[in-house]
């Protein structure tokens, strides 16, 4: 019964099968025992695997997602005086990595029922200083990139892909990250893949840019302790890949669960007719891969009403993102009075709730049953 269930957080990291538990623990083991601690077998085996997964030529693995952004940046040479078009509604790493190297992130606001960028407003953002487009895939789902990648080729930009929440998602049958230059994944815990710790990945099909993320990734030595270029320390811990390895097998699985959690919340909430009190995800690529899913509650402050009466009723939600980036403190010379409408709206209407594969349907339904109760009183 659903009057039963007292919680559900938006996600529990916890909430492991037993047989995953087993094979993390003899990952763990078999780290421990090699001795062998940074980069290594089990790195190249995770990113054969993951390359497979990725459907690209190259994987290699990086500390973080948000060290996956920076690296991508640094093999394009980007820097001081250049400019990178980026979605204003996303993830502070996004901005923020374009900025770390001294360029400017050009902030361009998203669709109103994606909350992805597309073209139209790429291109009007487009200088001849621009040196790479970066559409992020939000929540899971991807970019309209047809248009994008056509757009880019055309004027020889290229596409740095962010897709930190998209790792499985697909675009017309391709999978998000394979289409740009490059693509940029995270296994921070929380996402789809998520390891024990912070750990990253750049893919790509280019064999020479590959190359080049490899010696950025450590120092920009090659051979060692000889630098035609500097780079960093980006590399990923042998033990977070040999955790992500049996994470990744049992990913189209999740992935799957995702997608009948969102649906069955789609299928609720339709029901209960709540017309324009509470917009609902809008599914335009084939395979969404719920990341997140995000609910929008229209009208001054009601969004974070229904966040409140949501976690006194034990419901963990959480706003993804309540600041856009062009009204960041740290981007306000770069973005000045800039007017970002649907960015804006997004950052004050918008909510995550529980979408996590481990929730069983009677907590899901517990979930949607009181969402709908609140946005009806
Ligand atoms: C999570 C995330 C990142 C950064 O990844 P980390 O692994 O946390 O550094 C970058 N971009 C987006 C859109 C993200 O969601």
């Amino acid at each position: 019964m659903t009057s039963e269930i007292k919680q559900v957080p938006l996600l529990d990291l916890r909430r492991l099968a037993p047989d995953l538990k087993a094979e993390l623990e003899d990952a763990f083991k078999r780290v421990l025992e090699s001795g062998h601690f940074i980069l290594g077998p089990e790195v190249d085996a995770l990113e054969k695997e993951c390359a497979a997964y990725l459907q690209v030529g190259h994987a290699v693995g990086v500390s973080s997602g948000t060290d996956a952004l920076l690296i991508a940046l640094m093999a394009l040479g980007i820097g001081a005086g250049d400019e990178v078009v980026c979605p204003s509604y996303t993830f502070f790493a996004t901005a923020g990595t374009i900025a770390r190297p001294g360029a400017r992130p050009v902030f361009v606001d998203s669709s109103p029922d994606t909350y992805n960028i597309e073209a139209a407003a790429i291109e009007r953002a487009l200088t001849p200083r621009t040196r790479a487009i970066m559409p992020v895939h939000l929540f899971g789902q991807c970019a309209e990139m047809d248009p994008i990648l056509a757009l880019a080729k055309d004027r020889h930009i290229p596409v740095i892909e962010d897709a930190a929440q998209a790792l499985g998602s697909d675009y017309q049958g391709r999978r998000a990250g394979s289409m740009g230059e490059l693509g940029c994944f995270s296994f921070f815990p929380s996402k789809n893949l998520g390891a024990l710790g912070d750990a990253g990945l750049v893919t790509t099909n280019d064999a020479a840019l590959a190359e080049k993320l490899r010696v950025l990734r450590a120092h920009g030595g090659k051979p060692k302790y000889h630098h035609s270029i500097v780079g960093g320390n980006f590399r990923i811990d042998a033990l977070q890949a040999a955790l992500l390895r049996p994470k990744l097998r049992r990913l189209d699985g999740w992935t799957a669960q995702r997608q009948k959690n969102a649906a069955l919340y789609t299928e609720l909430f339709t029901a209960a007719a709540l017309g324009d009190r509470l917009g609902l995800p809008v599914v335009r690529q084939s395979r969404h891969i719920f990341n997140q899913y995000v609910i929008r509650l229209p009208g001054a402050g009601r969004r974070d009403k229904l966040q409140a009466d949501l976690k006194q009723r034990g419901i963990g939600t959480e706003v993804y993102y309540p600041v856009p980036m062009h009204k960041q403190k740290c981007f306000s010379e770069i973005a000045g009075t800039q007017i970002l409408p649907v960015s804006e709206a997004a950052a004050q209407e918008t909510l995550a709730i529980p979408v996590f594969p481990e929730w069983t349907e009677a907590e899901l339904r517990h979930v949607a049953a009181t969402v709908i109760e609140l946005v009806r009183a």
